[in-house]
């Protein structure tokens, strides 16, 4: 009986100390919760203060230009703050609650990486930081992974690096593969290092880099804009790709980020580019670790690689090999000379060799900074930094195959589409004439509509080819985005499978993306609607048809 009496006790007491365990974890999640939503209002108080404060200072002063003009311009800030915040939060809620779909879809590393470098380069230069993008025997180009995810993970590191780094600073980041054995499909290993010598962090602090809201506290990072969820969210982005993240750092020294990530590379097979094989490239660099790059990649191609480091030198070789009719097939020009800028020197061989010759342009500046430059001195093509064999070659190819530079087409803005008609789809009035605004700015011409069954009547009652395109909104009352394209879609006239349909939706995930596509809608944009993209779909919409018009 006794001996019944204790067991019962004992099972008593391992019970309370589950519950008291249970109920102690239950208590610290509520905390946790408690913190993340007093830590989140503070953070979009601090931008709302900004908008509603400015708002009212414009309209105080609503004559003066000039002041109008800098509440606007802070306005413009804060509300870039505030998505940014707003974005993070729901990314950080989508990833802890599972509902994050990773894409699998194959992507060029090449295209990665020069994305990365076109968002963050511009940030350095602000700062006269020197940002080195190096890329180390990669020979896996086409893998498969969610590029817009893993883009992110490293515009946040490298744009830390930036942020945390006095001005004339220095980066280092590095991308190298290794074989990945032990992965189920075949598979590498994509090692990411980032390495600044800024202000660093101390060993405390480290502990909770990876926590929601932490912040080093100190002047120097209360002086700079953030939210403290970058980090979070690229440690939960890294283990849902089952990879590995690890951070060095020393305050007043600088920090190192290193992320591995396993990634399977594509079975697709690649076409090779056609090049003249056998054929001499004159290569003018001097920097000698980027010739002689340069010159590797096109012995890969077949190609023969003669290499020069000065603009006389290579102006000198080419007139004795025009008069010997040996002339090299392209031109490929680096970084810099040792007599002479490159440029000056494509413009001395454009002379030379008239106005087919290809000479192209390999180089880490920006090309929206350098085209006009570069196009009048001769440049029929540019290849961006950190150089990958395939851009080099596959543009050889095309100039030398005749079929004309890639990248000469300029991003006017300018352009004229009054021949278009818009059919907008929204029915929240403020972003109607949002969009009508952005629109007005193209000349095109709009018609719009208040939802989706008015969308599908106003398709149905025009004559064929009347709309170019269809930007429709995905919730609305009477009938949604989605259901409104499935109508459109199986309405029995031509032009109807054909019309291009845009949707534009508050939610920026995947899934929406998915869910729009299979709703029959060609493409994506997510609202706030961002001027630049829009413009980037009508361009790419609808010039095709004025070309062919
Ligand atoms: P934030 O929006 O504040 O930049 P993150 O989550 O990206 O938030 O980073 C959290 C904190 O970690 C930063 O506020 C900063 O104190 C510290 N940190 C991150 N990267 C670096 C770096 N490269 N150098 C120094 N400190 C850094």
């Amino acid at each position: 009986m006794e001996q019944m009496d204790r067991a019962y006790v004992e099972q008593l007491e391992r019970e309370n100390t589950a519950l008291k365990a249970a109920l102690r974890e239950a208590e610290e999640a509520n905390q946790a919760k408690s913190r993340f939503l007093s830590n989140m209002s503070h953070d979009i108080r601090t931008p709302m203060n900004a908008i509603v404060g400015m708002t009212a200072i414009g309209l105080a002063h609503i004559d003066e230009k000039a002041r109008v003009h800098d509440c606007l311009d802070k306005i413009q800030t804060a509300s870039a703050h505030l998505m940014s915040l707003v974005n993070d939060v729901l990314d950080m809620s989508r990833i802890d609650s599972g509902r994050m779909v990773l894409n699998s879809e194959e992507f060029s590393l090449a295209d990665l990486v020069h994305d990365v470098a076109v968002i963050v380069r511009p940030q350095a230069a602000q700062k006269k930081q020197s940002l080195q993008l190096r890329i180390d025997g990669i020979r896996e180009e086409y893998l498969v992974g969610d590029p817009l995810r893993l883009r992110q993970i490293l515009v946040n590191i490298i744009g830390n690096a930036v942020k945390y780094t006095q001005d004339g600073g220095d980066i280092q980041a590095s991308f190298a593969q290794r074989p990945a054995p032990d992965r189920k499909k075949p598979a590498v290993w994509l090692d990411f290092i980032c390495q600044d010598n800024g202000i660093g962090m101390s060993q405390e602090f480290l502990e909770r880099i990876f926590l929601p809201f932490e912040r080093v506290q100190n002047a120097a990072v209360s002086k700079i804009e953030g939210t403290g969820l970058g980090m979070s969210i690229v440690k939960r982005l890294v283990d849902s790709m089952e990879g590995a993240i690890t951070v060095d750092s020393r305050e007043g020294q600088g920090s190192r980020f290193q992320i591995s990530l396993p990634l399977p590379i594509s079975p697709a097979v690649r076409r090779e580019p056609s090049l003249p094989l056998g054929q001499t490239v004159l290569v003018a660099e001097r920097r000698e670790k980027n010739a002689r790059q340069l010159a590797a990649y096109l012995e890969q191609g077949g190609l023969k690689p003669v290499p020069m480091a000065a603009g006389l030198q290579a102006v000198t070789w080419l007139t004795e090999a025009q008069y010997e009719g040996q002339m090299p097939c392209a031109l490929v020009l680096g970084q810099e000379l040792i007599d002479m800028p490159v440029l000056d020197l494509a413009a001395h061989v454009r002379q030379l060799a008239g106005s087919d010759f290809p000479i192209l342009l390999a180089s880490e500046d920006d090309w929206a900074q350098i085209e006009y430059r570069a196009v009048r001195a001769g440049v029929s093509a540019f290849v961006p930094c950190p150089l990958f064999p395939s851009r080099l070659l596959s543009t050889l190819s095309s100039l030398t195959a005749g079929t004309g530079p890639e990248s000469r087409t300029p991003d006017g803005q300018e352009e004229d589409y009054s021949s278009f008609r818009i059919l907008l789809v929204e029915d929240n009035e403020l972003n109607q004439e949002i969009a009508m605004e952005m629109l007005g700015m193209t000349g095109i011409q709009v018609e719009t509509a208040d939802d989706g069954a008015q969308a599908v009547d106003k398709f149905r009652n025009s004559p064929e080819g009347w709309y170019d395109l269809i930007l429709m909104d995905v919730q609305m009352p009477v009938m949604n985005g989605y259901d409104a394209t499935r109508t459109i879609r199986a309405l029995p006239r031509p032009d109807a499978a054909r019309v291009c349909i845009v949707a534009m939706t508050a939610n920026a995930f995947l899934e929406d993306v998915r869910l729009s596509q299979e709703a029959g809608m060609n493409e994506h944009i997510s609202k706030p609607v961002d001027v630049d993209r829009l413009m980037k779909i009508l361009r790419g919409q609808l010039r095709p048809k004025a070309a062919k018009g």
